[in-house]
Formats: C-alpha cells, sequence, structure tokens
C-alpha cells in the first residue's frame, strides 16, 4: 500500500548552483560511508570457494601456515653452500618438487634442485643450472653466489596465523588463489545488495512489446540490471511507471524496499517530469539535483525513508554514464567493499577534439588494444545506443578545456 505522507509537499525545482563532476561524487561517498559507518556492516552469508569471486569478503582471514611452508628454491640448478662457490663440487644427490631431501649438504658439496623443492639442510644459497657444468658425479660452476640467493624462505610471503585478507574486500581471481592455498573450501561473504529498478515514461513500453512510432522499448531498465550485476549487486526490474506524481510514488514506494533505488528518467525541468515531486511527497531529502555533466546533467541523489535513491536522466547514454560514475559506487559501499575505484587513466587522441567548456563529458570512443590511444566515436546524442555499442570506452573531456589537439592526453573511463 503506498500511503501518502501528510506534510505539506513543496514542488521541487532544479538547483540553481548545480554540483561539478568531483563535487557530486565525493557527496555520494561521503553521504553513503557515514550511513554504512552508522548502519554497520550488510548481513552475511557461507558460500563455496568456486561461488566467491566477484563477492565481498565478510570476514579477516589469517594464514593457516607459513607462505612458503618452508624455504623453497625458486630455480632449477644447485643447492650449494655460497662459501663454496665458484668451485668443483662433488653431486650428493637430487632434490624436487614436493619431496625432501634427508641428507646435509656439506662443504663441497651439491645437491641438484628443481624450482619449488626445499633446500636441503646445509645449504644457504641456489646455482641457476645454466651457470654450471656437469661432468659425471660433479658440478663446476665459475660464478660465485650470494648467501641466500634464488631461495624464496619460509613464511617471506606471509607468516601463520597473519591476517592476509581483510572483511570489505571484493575477491578477485588472486585472493581466490590465497583462499585456495590455505584451505578455505568456504567462505564469508556479504549478501548481495538489492538495487530496484524503477523506468518511467508514458512512451516506455516493455521490450516484448511492438512499439508504435512514437514508443520506445525499455531498455534502460536491462542495461542498469547489467551494470547493477557487474558492480555485484542484485537487480530488481519494477514494472514501467507511468508519468504522474500518483504512479511514480506508487512504484517509488515499492522501490525503496530495495537497498537501493535506480529510477530512470523524468528528473528534467519538463511538465511530466514528476519524479521529483513523487520523491519529495515521500519525505525525501535531496543531496544534489542538477550535475555538470553531460550525458546526465539533471541527475538526483538523495535519500527516503533511510534508503538512497538516484533519479538517472531517461536517455540510455545518461543512464548509463551516471549509473557508472555515481551509483555504482553507492551500490558497491553498500554491498560492504571498503574500496570503489573510478580509474580513469590517461591516452593520446589521435585527432583533434573539441567540446565546449564548462561540463565534464563523457563520450563515446574507441581505445586501441594497449590503451594508449583514443579517438572519438561519432555519434547523434545521448539517445544513441548503436554509438555506444561501437565505443570501447568513453573519452572524459576536462570542463575547463575546450581544445584539444591530436596526440594530446586525455581521460577515459573504460566501459
Ligand atoms: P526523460 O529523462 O524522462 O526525459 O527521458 C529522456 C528520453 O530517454 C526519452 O525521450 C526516451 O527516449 C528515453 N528513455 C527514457 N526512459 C527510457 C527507458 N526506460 N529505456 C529507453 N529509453 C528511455
Ligand atoms: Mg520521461
Amino acid at each position: 500500500m503506498c500511503r501518502r505522507i501528510p506534510a505539506p509537499v513543496r514542488l521541487k525545482i532544479k538547483s540553481v548552483i548545480p554540483l561539478t563532476f568531483p563535487q557530486a561524487r565525493e557527496t555520494v561517498l561521503e553521504r553513503v560511508r557515514s550511513q554504512v559507518r552508522s548502519q554497520g556492516q550488510p548481513a552475511g552469508e557461507t558460500v563455496a570457494l568456486e561461488e566467491a569471486a566477484g563477492r565481498v569478503l565478510a570476514e579477516d582471514v589469517a594464514a593457516d601456515r607459513d607462505c612458503p611452508p618452508l624455504d623453497r628454491s625458486v630455480r632449477d640448478g644447485y643447492a650449494v653452500r655460497a662459501s663454496d662457490v665458484p668451485g668443483r663440487l662433488k653431486l650428493a644427490g637430487e632434490v624436487r618438487a614436493g619431496e625432501r631431501h634427508e641428507g646435509r649438504v656439506g662443504p663441497g658439496e651439491a645437491v641438484a634442485i628443481m624450482t619449488g623443492a626445499p633446500i636441503p639442510a646445509g645449504a644457504d644459497a641456489v646455482v641457476m643450472i645454466e651457470h654450471t657444468t656437469r661432468e659425471d658425479g660433479w658440478v663446476r660452476t665459475e660464478s660465485s653466489a650470494e648467501p641466500r640467493q634464488f631461495i624464496n624462505p619460509q613464511g617471506s610471503e606471509a607468516a601463520a596465523r597473519e591476517t592476509v585478507l581483510r572483511a570489505g574486500k571484493r575477491l578477485d581471481y588472486t585472493d581466490i588463489a590465497m583462499l585456495a592455498a590455505f584451505g578455505r573450501a568456504r567462505i564469508r561473504v556479504f549478501a548481495r545488495p538489492v538495487a530496484a529498478i524503477v523506468p518511467t515514461g508514458d512512451e516506455i513500453v516493455e521490450i516484448g512489446e511492438t512499439p508504435r512510432e512514437f514508443q520506445i522499448r525499455n531498455s534502460n531498465a536491462y542495461s542498469l540490471a547489467a551494470q547493477v550485476a557487474r558492480a555485484g549487486g542484485l537487480p530488481r526490474r519494477l514494472p514501467v511507471a507511468r508519468d504522474t506524481v500518483e504512479a511514480t510514488r506508487h512504484a517509488i514506494h515499492q522501490g525503496l524496499e530495495a537497498d537501493l533505488l535506480l529510477l530512470s528518467g523524468g528528473v528534467s525541468a519538463g511538465k511530466y517530469d514528476v519524479v521529483e515531486q513523487a520523491l519529495a511527497e515521500l519525505g525525501a531529502e535531496f543531496y544534489f539535483d542538477r550535475v555538470l555533466i553531460q550525458p546526465g546533467q539533471p541527475l538526483v541523489f538523495g535519500s527516503a525513508q533511510g534508503k538512497f535513491f538516484f533519479g538517472l536522466p531517461g536517455n540510455p547514454s545518461s543512464t548509463m554514464v551516471t549509473f557508472e560514475v555515481f551509483a555504482r559506487a553507492a551500490l558497491e559501499l553498500l554491498g560492504g567493499q571498503e574500496e570503489t575505484l573510478l580509474p580513469m587513466p590517461w591516452a593520446r587522441l589521435t585527432r583533434d577534439f573539441h567540446h565546449r567548456a564548462g561540463l565534464t563529458r563523457f563520450l563515446p570512443a574507441r581505445i586501441s588494444a594497449d590503451g594508449g590511444e583514443v579517438t572519438p566515436v561519432p555519434w547523434q546524442g545521448s539517445g544513441d545506443v548503436p554509438a555506444l555499442t561501437r565505443a570501447n570506452a568513453y573519452l572524459v573531456a576536462d570542463p575547463e578545456r575546450p581544445e584539444y589537439a591530436a596526440g594530446d592526453w586525455i581521460r577515459i573511463l573504460l566501459k
């Protein structure tokens, strides 16, 4: 049931003073971090290691033994006493990975050793096989050896009981390797945050329908669902809300059951853009409702009934870009992640580029395979999804710099 809040309602108008891109991003990070701090961590669940990649760790993890568990060779060669080389050494055996040499390496002796094998007692260095010659029963090396060379000492990577991973880390494949190495077949992770997706618009029809010429299929709900899933969240798509305050308020009310509410459309200054009014009627607090970016200038961010919401402008590229540069961070932090990244590395433009100063622009572009070069992709504006599919990145144009020449550095954002 959608109960109307009886408090007097003031129709929200767009802020006179919009935020810059960095100010708006900082606002999102600060607001969400402070709520996460005061409300504590999300609920946890236990998953099998095979299911854990991409999930956010909910426990601190300690090494169950020294890593490596003993001094280990990092080369194929001979275990020796460093003080014996250069010289001619008597071959006193062989040790492979997966076994231990029982004897000691005495003065004037060498033991053949394979990468990964434990260093035999008595030896304090490994000489690479490439630097030796073998004469039956003897090994000769012309090179000298530093004590401990090519030895990976016991516990040098991690000591037993040392904390190696902390709660709040989103697990990547290197984390999975370490958890496997420490025998963690099951692991505590945070429950995925649920993001409700509420599309708005009288012209929007569901994708199974045949749209009339003046209608548009609901692509935003699907791109958002894909972005939410990629960010580690669980998308919950709700039906399209019609452009009335009543219908929108009802949809928002339902969406606020999720951990995060994402609305698409209805936040511009038009007569039928009723999202802000509907939010205001539900007692929303607005942190900003205009950002100096393109696409996505009318972006709205606030909270209502203890939940954060984003009113994402409806043009497909506006929805996609504003999710990526603002809402994704909120979702990741709500999911228990300690850190949320938005890398914007530099690349060289392959051609001249200019834009009107004043807005940070995220425009479709193609980067070279090594990421070093970037070329703008022609597009027809914020609704041009086909152009976005031809891009593999966005170029990020500086609001204070209208002119770029071919060869200039410009920031990029990976798609
Ligand atoms: P709005 O932000 O509501 O003014 O919407 C701007 C434009 O975005 C509309 O004219 C539609 O073409 C497009 N649009 C809005 N919602 C969606 C949606 N769910 N899927 C695809 N396009 C949309
Ligand atoms: Mg609309």
